[in-house]
């Protein structure tokens, strides 16, 4: 049984030795929670994100496609909401400095001990004398924890010195702990906005602050933020925090140059930037991610139907790619979750390691986005129906704001859902009879980053010359393949079922007689004979059937 964590190393572990996936900037120490997508990582990444497209744009009719700036008027954020309210609740550990988000906060209930839990007995030593000068309590200390706290009501925790039964003092507390820490000692929530901002044009913003600072040395520190804030905002441009708003602010353009009668859809994948101060699960939140939106434009009254609908296509899609789609579920937000402008919502998730945890978001959001865009930039944002009757007047013809469905995924969180769906570890026997451990990627054939290696046995005899040609075959057909002569044959089948690669195609010393090769399946290691001439044929064939 491979436990949650060692599950995760090894994927980390793999995806690092392999090319999947790499720290950013690794020879500076690395960016925290910025990754790069190796040589495979990319070709899985765009894979993916391709199968996605195909689903959703290539092989419907009533949706289309758009590719927008990631930097966008600052005018869209204001209008949807996301200056004023895309924020964390933001907490600070008074003792450790640690910060991280309250609402993903471990939680702990009446009864639960609080054991501060350091990282060492010196540490435990010095949070032991911060403690007892900021709240004049001696916790105790045992090794590297502290102990003597206790909840014991809902928002309240308890000091009890030498088992006492009484708590001689007693502390408000919010009903979560610090993550690292375990400890209860938290400053209040304050509201982070997570949106990367930036300067756009030939502005000196820091040159007008310093002129501003220094000509308003009397003002105190609220009004000389105020005043920066001023100076910075002229120039403001943000990172988009989601691919979605450009949807909103282009319905228009899509629906008229493409004719599009409602329902439709318009689609949009790539970069999303947020200030996660939260990073957490490898490339599962991270800063710089990427996305894969469609807003679904729909009569007023069917959203359910149409809710549904996505709903269920949408947990399908992720389930055919998937070796055990019982991993995917989805749950319908409760109404205290629902963001304001929704009228229902749920997530696709996926059981993670660590637990069912999101994937995408299929939401129902009204009509709301659609009239913030409109009311902020004067254009009216409204869709005329000729066929329809106006359910006020009785007649003929009626305008209205489309209600919007959104099914929202992260590309690359969904990388990682497959990495982890794929990752296998099987005990085999080695060419001597003894049992040793497999380890192989059963990617799905379509995701997989080569569909193909061509192996010469040997390096010599003519073998390459074969193999070579072969590989030419499949760069013409347009399937990824790999030539690969390094290592016994052994060794390079092993690597490539540690990519996912479905196929290995073999050329022996009998290839020169019977113009034939071996092909070895990834999954069943079954080898077969088949001619050369119909390599390409018989993948791609294979290929189309794993569809
Ligand atoms: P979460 O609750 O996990 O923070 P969210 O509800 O804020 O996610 P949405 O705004 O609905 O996420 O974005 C849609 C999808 O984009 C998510 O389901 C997820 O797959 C992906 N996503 C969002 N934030 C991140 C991130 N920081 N890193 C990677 N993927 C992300």
């Amino acid at each position: 049984m491979i436990t949650e964590k060692k599950i995760m190393d090894k994927i980390i572990s793999l995806a690092k030795q392999r090319g999947f996936i790499f720290q950013s900037s690794e020879i500076y120490g690395g960016l925290k929670s910025a990754y790069d997508y190796g040589p495979l990582g990319v070709e899985l990444k765009r894979n993916i994100m391709n199968e996605w497209w195909r689903a959703m744009v290539h092989e419907r009719e009533d949706v289309t496609g758009l590719d927008a700036s990631i930097i966008m008027h600052p005018k869209v954020w204001e209008a949807s909401g996301h200056l004023a309210g895309f924020s964390d609740p933001l907490v600070d550990c008074l003792i450790s400095k640690e910060r991280f988000r309250a609402d993903k906060a471990p939680m702990r209930t009446i009864g639960d001990l609080i054991n501060i839990t350091c990282i060492d007995k010196g540490q435990a030593k010095d949070y032991q004398n911060i403690i007892e000068k900021r709240f004049n309590i001696t916790l105790k200390r045992n090794g590297k924890i502290l102990e003597g706290l206790k909840v014991i009501e809902k928002n309240k925790i308890g000091f009890f010195e030498n088992h006492e039964t009484e708590a001689s003092k007693k502390f408000d507390f919010p009903g979560y702990v610090s993550p690292t820490f375990n400890s209860p000692f938290l400053s209040e929530e304050k509201q982070f906005n997570l949106m990367f901002r930036s300067q756009i044009g030939a502005v000196d913003a820091l040159g007008d602050i310093a002129n501003f600072v220094n000509d308003n040395k009397h003002l105190d520190k609220d009004e000389m933020k105020q005043g920066i804030e001023r100076i910075v905002k002229d120039s403001a441009v943000y990172l988009r925090p989601e691919t979605a708003q450009a949807m909103f602010v282009q319905f228009l353009n899509c629906q008229q140059t493409m004719s599009m009668k409602i329902p439709f859809g318009i689609a949009q994948m790539g970069k999303s930037f947020r200030n996660e101060i939260t990073t957490e699960h490898y490339i599962f939140r991270s800063c710089e991610f990427e996305q894969m939106e469609m807003e679904f434009f729909v009569e007023p009254g069917s959203q359910k139907k149409w809710l549904d609908y996505w709903r269920d296509k949408r947990l399908e899609w992720w389930k055919s790619f998937s070796n055990y789609p019982d991993n995917f579920i989805y749950r319908a937000h409760e109404k205290d979750e629902l963001a304001h402008y929704a009228d229902a919502c749920y997530d696709i998730e996926y059981k993670y390691p660590w637990g069912f945890d999101e994937l995408e978001g299929v939401a129902s959001r009204t009509d709301y986005d659609l009239k913030k865009h409109a009311e902020y930039s004067g254009v009216k944002l409204s869709y005329f129906d000729q066929q329809k009757e106006n359910p006020e007047t009785g007649k003929m013809g009626w305008r209205y704001t489309p209600y919007v469905i959104e099914p929202a995924a992260g590309a690359t969180r969904g990388l990682l859902v497959y990495l982890i769906d794929a990752y296998h570890e099987e005990s085999v026997k080695d060419a001597k009879g003894n049992d040793t451990t497999r380890v192989v990627m059963k990617l799905h054939p379509r995701l997989a980053p080569f569909k193909v290696a061509v192996l010469p046995l040997i390096k010599k005899d003519g073998l390459p010359e074969i193999a070579r040609n072969l590989v030419n075959n499949f760069m013409k057909a347009g399937i990824n393949v790999r030539y690969d002569e390094q290592h016994a044959i052994g060794k390079r089948y092993r690597r490539h079922d540690e990519v996912g690669t479905p196929y290995c195609l073999t050329v022996d010393g009998e290839s020169k007689e019977d113009n034939c090769v071996t092909i070895r399946d990834r999954d069943t290691m079954k080898q077969e004979r088949i001619p050369i001439n119909d390599a390409v044929k018989i993948v791609k064939k294979r290929l189309t059937k794993s569809t």
